[in-house]
């Protein structure tokens, strides 16, 4: 970013930006983050989970896909930002890229639950927290949520049952978040995150000048 003044140029380094974006699964936050992770704006942290690969899901890209053993012994080694079991599976963040990432100045999104987004609030490490942008996809309607969930097509009427209990109750919590987003159309979600994304980019305490 560079700025004239008196013909001399200012210029400024910018700490990376952690921005969490967290909703009820099927609210549409993993079409909007789709979205945004192919763009040039962060690196996406690609999860670890235990569960199953879902048709066309790719390894590495969607998710590094671990055994439970493997899952649990990266937990005794302090691989997580944060963890969690969701619908009966664990989820992580693999914590080195993202801390190397916000180092190095580059943005960094993450698509985690609300127990993962809890924890990297409460994180004491002091990158983390000069650099959180927490983010909560609200869904139109609750009606909307569970027509979007059967849409997908990809889980069980048990499954969707789960989600939807799940997606209640994690609704609650949308208070907590520093940015709500109430969902629409793709195109409308995508330009409120990008507002939102671009008055972070010039938060004066993640600016230094040279
Ligand atoms: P899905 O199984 O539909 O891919 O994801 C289920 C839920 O797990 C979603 O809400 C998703 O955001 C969340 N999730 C994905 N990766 C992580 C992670 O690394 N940590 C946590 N806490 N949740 C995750």
């Amino acid at each position: 970013m560079i700025a004239t003044t008196n013909n001399q140029k200012h210029q400024f380094q910018r700490q990376g930006i952690l921005f969490v974006v967290s909703a009820a699964s099927g609210t549409g936050k993993s079409t909007l983050c789709d979205n945004l992770r192919h763009s040039d704006d962060f690196i996406y942290s690609v999860s670890c989970t235990t569960r199953a690969p879902r048709p066309g899901e790719i390894e590495g890209e969607d998710y590094h896909f671990l055994g439970k053993e493997e899952f649990e012994r990266r937990i005794q080694v302090g691989g997580f930002l944060e963890y969690a079991k969701v619908h009966d599976h664990y989820y992580g963040t693999p914590k080195q890229p993202v801390i190397e990432a916000l180092q190095n100045g580059t943005d960094v999104l993450l698509d985690i639950d609300i127990q993962g987004a809890q924890q990297i609030r409460g994180c004491i490490d002091p990158i983390i927290q000069g650099s959180l942008v927490d983010v909560f996809i609200m869904p139109p309607t609750f009606e909307e949520l569970e027509r979007r969930l059967r849409k997908r097509g990809t889980e069980t009427e048990e499954q969707i049952q789960k989600r939807l209990a799940t997606g209640r109750e994690e609704m609650k919590l949308w208070k907590s978040y520093r940015y709500t987003i109430l969902s629409g159309s793709m195109e409308e979600d995508l330009t409120k995150f990008r507002a939102l994304m671009r008055a972070e980019r010039y938060l004066s305490s993640r600016l230094t000048l040279l």
